[in-house]
């Protein structure tokens, strides 16, 4: 009994230990904005004024790519691109527009080891893709290539993924997709160059599909741009018989809308 008392007293000393660590913390290191290091309020969050330059996606949007309308077309209306490329997957979503804000949050993500990115990206991503989480589907991060892992040693989608596996309590298979050949960047390139560099660059890791038989798979990405890589992605897990499949993203390049201004 003594002891169970001292441990219940210890672990209470520790609390508290740890919330006057925490204080004495936040006074030596204010929690700053993730993307211009002003002062804020609470950790892992945007000020005011660049979370106002933020551009949500919500709805009117296609629902098979998630494009924002600018007009509501009625519930089944299909973006133009859905209707002239239909995609591989079944339905994509993301939480904002890649913009000025989301894409020096995306770059810090991808080359800074800043795990509260992360959880701030995938808090939005979580009530962007809200109907994606029904029907308990596995989270699948976009991988990148080993030597690039090796080089950067962070894979951004796969933070991203486990944070919002975290938030709404979906697993996680991080090891499930292989990228098998090394692609070069697709910045700078175009839609059907952007193609032909991704066609086939992923494969279904051999025994991994049987895990998930049955299941449907939600892609995660940081960015989607021209949707190649997340095509690419979906063709990899059709030919391992994996037939349901979504995609979630934190931005999403939206071209030519003016969207509600
Ligand atoms: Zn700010």
């Amino acid at each position: 009994m003594e002891s169970a008392s001292g441990l219940v007293k210890a672990s209470a000393g520790l609390s508290w230990l740890g919330r006057l660590g925490g204080a004495v913390l936040d006074q030596l290191y204010p929690p700053l904005c993730l993307n211009c290091d002003a002062p804020v309020a609470a950790p892992d969050a945007l000020c005011g004024d660049c979370f106002r330059k933020l551009r949500p996606i919500t709805a009117p949007y296609c629902p098979v790519l998630g494009l924002p309308f600018e007009v509501d077309l009625g519930r089944d209306a299909r973006s133009a691109e859905a209707i002239a490329d239909p995609p591989p997957f079944g339905r994509a979503r993301s939480a904002v527009v890649y913009d000025e804000v989301a894409r020096r949050l995306v770059s810090r993500l991808k080359y800074s080891d800043r795990p509260e990115l992360a959880r701030f990206c995938a808090r939005l991503m979580a009530a962007a893709g809200s109907e994606l989480w029904v029907g308990d589907p596995v989270l699948v991060p976009v991988p990148l290539h080993r030597t690039r892992l090796l080089s950067r040693r962070y894979n951004q989608s796969t933070e991203l993924a486990r944070a919002l596996g975290r938030l709404v309590g979906l697993r996680v298979e991080p090891g499930l997709i292989v990228r098998t050949r090394r692609t070069p960047q697709q910045v700078g390139l175009s839609a059907s160059a952007r193609q032909r560099n991704v066609a086939g660059a992923f494969t279904v890791r051999p025994g991994a599909a049987a895990k998930l038989a049955g299941r449907r798979v939600v892609i995660v990405d940081d960015v989607v741009t021209t949707g190649s890589t997340v095509k690419a992605v979906t063709h990899a897990l059709n030919r391992a018989h994996i037939a349901d499949v979504d995609v979630i993203s934190f931005a999403r390049v939206v071209t030519g809308a003016s969207l509600s201004q």
